[in-house]
């Protein structure tokens, strides 16, 4: 595989003339807006589904590109990228061939909770990236930007509900139809940069903001409801003015692991791996953070920024007197930079230089790039569909960070879905969801249109109740089966590996289960392994690998004809059988809520004139964000055990 690819980047600029050029056609199935992580699995996913795709972005040069770390992955996020790929989405594949420094987090507690994470080649991932989408069928690729949306008035037999059609490039120039388009503008709708007391128009240091006709349309035209939002990202740091023996190393993983299920090994050999180091801040930084207050408009805006990845400013103003840790990341293999994670800042740029030289493996450092901040529009996702499509508006579908998210991987799974749905709309199929029960995608999109957002969202693992059957070892099986079978966005090729790795788990945990034998004879053939006494004198394979001295090879040595053949998945049957009795336990509550995800709601039910008894403020709630199911409208905030006991009873009714 990554011989073939380097090939491919060796044509790469051939292809990007090629395909920037002259657009094949007015007319697509699916038009995506924006070259970003939402955006780019977007159109691969539409394409994959089979409708013919353009995807328009301002720069080529651009998509794919990582705005702020360079890195991929972690604790929540990890469980995303595995699902992404799981449903033959890239980013998963891309930071397999982008990776420099691979590590599983939170490996101190159980694996349904372990974060795979990456420090990512910016130049690899975004050249991994546009050569993926400019090698897909189905698939064309525009460099322009887009100034409009084209939507139909609503008809007198639909109220309320607009219908896009397409879109309009910048300077009036082109028209483009589609049936379906997919806006995934990040963080350049109405973007504002800050640095010190400056602001400018932008959406991303050296890129234009998306233009204002855009957010007109969302505004005025489908009248949508819009908030504000802001993020920062750190100054990038002269790599040789920074003396690394005065922070603490950190090396990767010694065997790096892919986060692709069709990947056996990353690009990156495990010896070529780079480092991270850490280190704090001083009582020096807080001084010129108090300092500067005066000269950063940035930190003085009512708007809320990411909770969980707070400037310096926020940090120290909020935690005084507090060491902050600082890690110094590379930026790529042959990079010349350091990112400092943890001190993003929008302070004037030389105050920017005094802060850093406060902390010791700084107090040379040159600064490359200043930390600046961004402001942006977004759309409140509660008028969206669990397809991510705006209810008022047919065939207009929204994803990533104009969704109120934060991060690469929330944005790149909302891609993927909405250019799911965007695609079956198109070719004339029903949409498709995700429940929570499922997928940490569907906990996502649920979160998201069910409750909205007041602040940058970025999942965690605490945000899925099931997280111990969601991990990160079986997103294959949780996914890949279901996206070929009934979504239609996974290869034959993946399909049938999924259906390998099925049979042969299936067969793996018979084969344990089939292993019986008296507690006696297992302690006789497991000697340092404590087997606890019981009433029931036997015990089965997978309850013995249950116990936690117990790895599936100590099994296999004992029971090679039977258990050797499926050794490639030791660490997988090892997790199957820690996990069983929970994941039992938890069955019958997710059978419950996947009960209440197939009752639809209809659409179009005047709330205010059902004839159950729920009180104004529920119908009011209801009329809201018309939720699509039952459980949908379970999980809205307001709503009341006695309510859903009377919406149950309306929807069997009308059944
Ligand atoms: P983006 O990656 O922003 O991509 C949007 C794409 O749309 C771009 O390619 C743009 O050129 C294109 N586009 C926009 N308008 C148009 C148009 N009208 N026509 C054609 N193309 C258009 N995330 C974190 O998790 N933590 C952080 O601390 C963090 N800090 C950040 C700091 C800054 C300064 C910035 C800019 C981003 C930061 N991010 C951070 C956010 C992270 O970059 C995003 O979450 C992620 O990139 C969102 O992906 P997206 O696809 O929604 O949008």
């Amino acid at each position: 595989l990554f011989q073939l690819r380097l090939r491919h980047l060796a044509n790469f600029q051939v292809l990007v003339s090629r395909y920037a050029s002259q657009l094949a056609h007015q007319q697509y199935d699916v038009i995506v807006v924006g070259g970003g992580h939402a955006g780019t699995e977007a159109a691969a996913a539409a394409a994959r589904v089979g409708a013919e795709t353009l995807l328009v972005s301002q720069k080529i040069q651009t998509i794919g590109a990582l705005s702020c770390n360079p890195s991929l992955g972690g604790i929540g996020k990890g469980q995303l990228v595995k699902e992404i790929d799981a449903l033959d989405g890239l980013c998963g594949r891309a930071g397999d061939w982008a990776g420099i420094h691979f590590s599983i987090l939170n490996r101190r507690k159980g694996p349904a909770v372990w974060g795979p994470r990456a420090q990512l080649d910016r130049q690899y991932y975004r050249e991994f990236i546009q050569s993926e989408l400019l090698s897909t069928p189905r698939l064309t690729v525009l460099e322009g930007s887009v100034e409009e949306l084209l939507v139909t008035e609503p008809k007198p037999d639909e109220p309320g509900q607009h219908r896009v059609t397409g879109i309009r490039l910048a300077n009036g120039s082109q028209l483009v139809s589609a049936s379906s388009v997919v806006l995934t503008t990040g963080t350049f709708l109405a973007g504002s940069l800050f640095v010190g007391q400056t602001t400018v128009p932008g959406g991303r240091v050296g890129d234009a903001p998306s233009s204002a006709g855009l957010s007109h349309t969302l505004k005025e035209r489908l009248r949508l409801r819009m908030g504000r939002l802001r993020t920062g990202t750190p100054p990038r740091i002269v790599k040789e003015s920074v003396d690394l023996s005065l922070a603490v190393l950190h090396p990767p993983d010694t065997n790096p692991t892919p986060f692709s299920f069709l990947n056996k090994q990353t690009r990156c050999k495990p010896e070529e791996q780079l480092p991270c180091h850490l280190t704090y801040t001083t009582p020096g930084v807080e001084k010129v953070v108090k300092e500067s207050l005066h000269l950063n408009c940035h930190i003085h805006q009512d708007t809320k920024g990411p909770r969980y990845c707070p400037s310096i400013e926020s940090r120290v103003l909020r935690f005084p007197g507090r060491q902050h840790q600082v890690w110094l990341e590379p930026e790529g293999l042959t990079s010349e930079l350091l990112y400092p994670q943890g001190l993003s800042m929008t302070m004037p740029p030389e105050m920017q230089l005094s802060l850093i030289r406060e902390i010791p493996p700084l107090q040379r450092a040159e600064i490359h790039t200043p930390g600046y901040g961004v402001q942006y529009d977004f759309v409140c996702p509660t008028q969206l569909s669990p397809a991510l499509q705006v209810k008022s508006t047919q065939g207009l579908f929204l994803a990533g960070q104009i969704n109120g998210t934060t991060g690469y991987e929330e944005a790149a799974a909302q891609g993927l879905w909405a250019g799911v749905n965007a695609a079956r709309r198109a070719l004339s199929m029903p949409p498709v969801t995700l429940s929570r029960t499922e997928s940490y995608i569907g906990v996502l999109i649920d979160d998201l249109v069910c409750r909205g957002v007041t602040e940058p969202y970025r999942m965690f693992t605490s945000r899925a109740e099931f997280r111990t059957a969601l991990r990160p070892d079986n997103a294959d099986l949780r996914l890949s089966l279901k996206g070929f079978e009934e979504v239609g966005c996974v290869s034959s090729e993946r399909y049938q590996e999924a259906l390998r790795v099925k049979n042969s788990l299936a067969d793996a945990l018979a084969a344990l289960q089939d292993l019986t034998l008296s507690r006696h004879n297992w302690r006789k053939m497991l000697p340092d392994v404590h087997i606890s006494d019981a009433k029931n004198s036997v015990l089965n394979g997978m309850a013995v690998l249950q116990y936690n001295q117990v790895s599936y090879e100590m099994l296999a040595s004992c029971f090679p004809e039977v258990l050797c053949p499926f050794v490639e998945f030791s660490q997988r049957l090892k997790i199957e059988a820690v996990y069983k009795p929970h994941c039992d336990l938890q069955k019958k509550e997710m059978d419950r809520i996947q009960k209440e995800e197939s009752m639809f709601l209809p659409q179009d039910i005047d709330y205010f004139s059902l004839p159950v008894s729920l009180s104004q403020e529920v119908r009011e709630i209801l009329d809201r964000f018309r939720p699509s199911t039952l459980g949908a409208a379970t999980r809205l905030q307001g709503m009341t055990p006695a309510a859903i006991v009377h919406l149950l009873k309306y929807v069997k009714q009308t059944k």
